[in-house]
């Protein structure tokens, strides 16, 4: 990774808002550069064609062989992971990644300076009423809530930051105020 360079990870439950968060972030700051996704699940409504690299199992598979991802997981059932880098294309610019718990505990493995931002919903209510919004299917409502619940715990314990998802923007000031600390460090 380039030294100059921060790498902010942004995770926390499925639901809690955290790809509208990076959107905005990065639409906010042009020195973010957010990392796009390799991931094996299916497209869903209405979702942007750019969200992912949407790929098939084969695919994804050969690029861990030939060790392409900086990060990947397995996460109900599809693959997700984050494409090694390009530090050439950073040019200088902070690295977002927004990805889940198991990917995010990786992160930090490998790059102890790695800027964790757990992400957490205001309620399990609300989650579930975002999780059901943006058109999840019944049994993976149920599985993402359980799954959250197993690993808020893990996160904020190994977060450098913590925040609650309550109102979007005060968020997102919020995040930004964490980054512009830690570029000063
Ligand atoms: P979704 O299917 O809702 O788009 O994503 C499911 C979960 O995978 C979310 O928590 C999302 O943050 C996470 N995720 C997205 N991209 C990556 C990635 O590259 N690596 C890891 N570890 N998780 C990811």
């Amino acid at each position: 990774m380039v030294p100059e360079s921060l790498v902010i990870v942004v995770s926390g439950p499925g639901g809690v808002g955290k790809g509208t968060i990076v959107d905005l972030l990065v639409e906010r700051d042009p020195r973010l550069w957010l990392s796009r996704s390799w991931t094996t699940r299916e497209r869903r409504d209405g979702e942007a064609a750019d969200a992912y690299i949407f790929t098939d199992g084969p695919s994804f598979e050969s690029r861990i062989s030939d060790g392409g991802f900086l990060e990947w997981t397995e996460f109900l059932g599809n693959y997700y992971g984050t494409p090694t880098p390009d530090t050439s294309s950073l040019s200088g610019r902070d690295l977002v990644l927004e990805i889940e718990l198991d990917g995010a505990r990786q992160v930090k493995e490998q790059h102890p300076d790695a800027v964790l931002i757990f992400v957490l919903p205001p309620s399990r209510e609300e989650q579930e009423r975002r999780l059901r919004g943006r058109g999840d299917p019944n049994d993976k409502v149920f599985a993402r809530l359980r799954k959250a619940e197993m690993e808020e715990p893990v996160g904020m314990s190994i977060a450098d930051h913590v925040v609650v998802n309550d109102d979007l923007s005060s968020t997102v000031d919020q995040m930004m105020a964490i980054i512009e600390s830690e570029r000063s460090r």
